[in-house]
């Protein structure tokens, strides 16, 4: 199926438009690692990807960066349904040691920033030599996330979206595009 920017599809029953396709995100990535990979020049760096909506963001964007790096992941969860809870838990925590080493934090979307915010304090204290922030998607309703992020691959309205990665009650995650529902 050729799934173009801006058709409407319907999955598990609900409509779907495609804000990034799969050609969008792949153009749109490459963009990205290049850029990551002059800021950290002659460095290694420590990829974090934050489980579960960033796995193939993830996935793709290492497989753009020319520089020698580790994977490693965490889990947390804040979100119920289409809702934040506006608690994020913990669900498991990153293996590796970090300190001294320059990391960057793979996040799936920042809407509040409250999420980032915690993973941020949790992270620092592990006294990292560097630590910065690539998301897939930033909403523009981010009020104050924005100045927390340094790598942003799209921003994207105010709207509940899916795909690539991100779910609703578990599902969409698969589709290879991001989409809104309508
Ligand atoms: P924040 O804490 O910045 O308000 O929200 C961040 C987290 O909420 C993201 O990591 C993601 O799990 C979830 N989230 C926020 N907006 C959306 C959305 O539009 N779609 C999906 N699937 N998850 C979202």
């Amino acid at each position: 199926m050729n799934i173009k920017t801006g058709s409407v599809h319907s999955f598990h029953g609900r409509d779907v438009e495609v804000l990034f396709s799969r050609d969008d995100i792949t153009s749109r990535l490459q963009a990205l690692a290049k850029d990551i990979e002059k800021d950290y020049h002659g460095k290694e760096l420590v990829v974090v990807g934050v489980l579960k909506g960033s796995f193939l963001f993830m996935a793709d964007l290492v497989r753009c960066i020319s520089l020698p790096l580790t994977c490693d992941f965490l889990r947390v969860s804040s979100y119920e349904g289409e809702h934040s809870t506006g608690d994020v838990r913990m669900e498991f925590d990153m293996t590796q040691p970090i300190h001294g080493k320059d990391v960057l934090l793979v996040e799936d979307i920042v809407d509040t920033g409250n999420t980032l915010r915690h993973l941020l304090s949790h992270l620092k204290a592990k006294q990292p030599s560097s630590l910065r922030v690539a998301s897939l998607l930033f909403k523009e309703t981010g009020r104050n996330g924005r100045s927390l992020v340094d790598y942003i691959a799209f921003e994207v309205p105010n709207r509940f979206v899916v795909g690539y990665g991100l779910d609703y009650e578990g599902q969409f995650r698969s589709l290879p595009f991001v989409g809104a529902f309508i």
